[in-house]
């Protein structure tokens, strides 16, 4: 087995710490994040104590727990350490609490703009209904959006594994909630044994009809042919998608369509996806022209902060900084989100690097729409 982290961590913590600074005060816009693999471990204890979930009662046992063992042995794995953190968020308060902390954490990271993805079928065990689940989420996003002024997003993951009329029906709950902020729709779950989302078709369509943005983890398992796959439900951005790295027809078709992968290195390597950073092909991709993001895909489940995860994309996948401002930037460029709220964005986070003397002359803006009005 490979032990890859001690040796990642001394390069990072090697960065020279100029850099290191500069990319805590980067803005940052993270497009690809799980609200249940982001679950703060203090409050993943006090939520076990009050809701009775068996769970550790330590804090160093519920960090064992919740964060994923790196590497795991396939994606499979990977989502099992999804349980318990989706046990304790079966209610409203803790749905509500979780988003706002969420929120919250990121802003401290400096992400200015975020999209939150979770899959509200997941949260309804206890008997927590559908529409009140979703709105918990929302109100946690409003309220982690007023005390910290980063701007959120929701998107409704759908379960590949789930029942595809209940999919439709989550599709037309969640567009109900499309004016308070719920923009994006996606599918997501075991790969492996579902390979195939067009079994979610109808809630696709249903999404879509209801206003709804669409995006679409695949690639997971499979390889670039289950990317290839995903051009099926016609998204604008795919979660993860790497593998499409391998196939240069689908590394052409996806630059000329324009459709982004929201990338998450350290989440593919511990999914056993990737073998290490040095090897995962975002720099690749993005130098190919296709469009890309960086992201987490779950801090906790990672222990991994969106400074972290750019630091890691410098010291070890090799991008430069100019690479790295221009793929945080076009996020503001491919987000579910309006232009108005976006435009303001764009104009700040151009502000930001245009005291940046190593960003000046940067190919940052390469892709992005004009934004000096
Ligand atoms: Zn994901």
């Amino acid at each position: 087995m490979r032990t890859p982290e001690p040796a990642e961590l001394v390069r990072v913590t090697a960065l020279e710490p100029g850099l290191g600074r500069l990319l805590a005060a980067m803005p940052k816009a993270e497009l690809h994040l799980h609200l249940d693999g982001s679950l703060r471990i203090e409050t993943a204890l006090e939520l076990a104590g009050t809701r009775g979930v068996d769970a550790p009662s330590t804090p160093q046992g519920m960090f064992e727990a919740l964060v994923a063992p790196m590497p795991c042995a396939d994606q499979a794995e990977l989502l099992r350490a999804f349980d318990l953190p989706i046990a304790l968020m079966q209610d409203g308060d803790a749905l509500e609490r979780i988003t706002m902390e969420l929120v919250e954490s990121k802003a401290t990271e400096g992400v200015r703009y975020v999209e939150i993805r979770w899959g509200p079928l997941l949260h309804v065990q206890r008997g927590l209904a559908l529409a009140d689940g979703i709105e918990a989420v929302v109100r946690g996003a409003a309220a982690g959006a007023s005390a910290t002024g980063t701007v959120v997003r929701l998107i409704a993951t759908a379960l590949r594994s789930h029942d595809p009329a209940d999919n439709v029906r989550l599709a037309e709950t969640a567009a109900r909630f499309r004016d308070r902020g719920l923009t994006g729709w996606d599918l997501a779950g075991p790969e492996a044994a579902y390979p195939d989302p067009l079994l979610h078709g109808r809630a696709f369509e249903a999404a879509r009809a209801g206003g709804l943005r669409i995006t679409v983890h695949a690639g997971e398992w499979g390889g670039a042919a289950q990317v290839r796959r995903a051009l099926e439900v016609e998204p604008e951005r795919i979660a993860h998608g790497a593998a499409a790295a391998d196939d240069p027809a689908l590394v052409a078709e996806l630059r000329d369509r324009g459709i982004c992968l929201d990338l998450c290195p350290t989440s593919n390597v511990q999914a056993g996806i990737v073998g290490s950073l040095a090897e995962h092909p975002l720099a690749r991709l993005h130098r190919a022209g296709v469009a890309v993001t960086l992201s987490t895909d779950d801090t906790t489940v990672s222990d991994l902060s969106l400074t972290d995860e750019y630091a890691r994309a410098t010291a070890e996948i090799g991008l430069t900084l100019s690479e790295l401002w221009a793929i945080d930037r076009r996020a503001l460029d491919v987000a579910f989100a309006d232009e108005a709220t976006l435009a303001p964005l764009r104009k700040s986070f151009d502000a930001w690097a245009a005291a940046i003397p190593e960003l000046r002359s940067a190919p940052g803006q390469a892709g992005a729409k004009p934004s000096s009005t």
